[in-house]
């Protein structure tokens, strides 16, 4: 492929990286929530979009499948970041990663008498390392998605997740109880890729760091 393959996820990463594409003269030529083509073209010929799920996208920049993608820093704590050089923090998608748990339990004085927590997640790498550094025993249970039910039903003393406005912990009686990190999405780059068609990349690089907004 002569051209630049970029790998984006519907929803939310897809919505705020439209004005980093239209400041590259990048264009969809279709919207993604309402076609059901998973190769997009755009308005520059020489410019594709591919449509993966949030967590695949670092995998298709790593082989190559994609020069280009935009993936959460979640994902990419994950995932490892093989291959993949992270030029850009691009300010999208922004939240935080925290633990939960169940209103009325008391975290602070488990972890105090050095109680041994189950934790449910899909984030089983960032929650490890987490929870290593403050000294907490944890088992880990992964999960792929709907975490908040997990203490609701005797699954979990506690969750990781991403939380942004917090409602979604509210309406299943769930507190925030510690932060994690902040997250935001990152550009991610194929490391072959940008040494073959630096001529080609960087101007796209430039164009979305130009776009980046606080
Ligand atoms: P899927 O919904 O396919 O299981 P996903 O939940 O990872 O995957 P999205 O919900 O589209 O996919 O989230 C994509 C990225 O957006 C996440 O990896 C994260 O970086 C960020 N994100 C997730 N939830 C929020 C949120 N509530 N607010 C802001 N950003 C978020
Ligand atoms: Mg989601």
């Amino acid at each position: 492929m002569t051209g630049i393959t970029i790998a984006l996820s519907k929803g939310r990463i897809f919505e705020e990286t439209l004005p980093l594409l239209a400041a590259a003269g990048i264009v969809p030529a279709d919207d993604p929530e309402t076609s059901r083509k998973l190769i997009l073209g755009t308005s520059r010929p020489d410019v594709r979009l591919v449509i993966v799920r949030a967590s695949d996208t670092p995998t298709y920049v790593q082989y190559g499948a994609a020069d280009l993608g935009i993936a959460g820093k979640d994902v990419l704590l994950e995932h490892g970041g093989t291959g993949l050089y992270q030029p850009l923090d691009l300010k999208i998608a922004r939240c935080r990663m925290a633990v939960a748990v169940p209103d009325g339990f008391d975290y602070a004085a488990a972890v105090r008498r050095g109680a041994r927590l189950r934790v449910a997640t899909k984030y089983i790498q960032t929650a490890r390392e987490h929870f290593a550094a403050k000294g907490v025993h944890v088992d880990l249970i992964k999960l792929y998605g709907s975490m908040e039910l997990a203490p609701l039903v005797g699954l979990a003393d506690a969750i990781v997740d991403l939380v942004s406005s917090g409602n979604t912990l509210k309406a299943n009686n769930l507190v925030a109880v510690e932060d994690i990190m902040p997250i935001s999405s990152r550009l991610i780059v194929n490391q072959a890729a940008l040494k073959m068609k630096r001529e080609l990349l960087q101007p796209v690089i430039d164009a979305f760091a130009g776009a980046v907004r606080d």
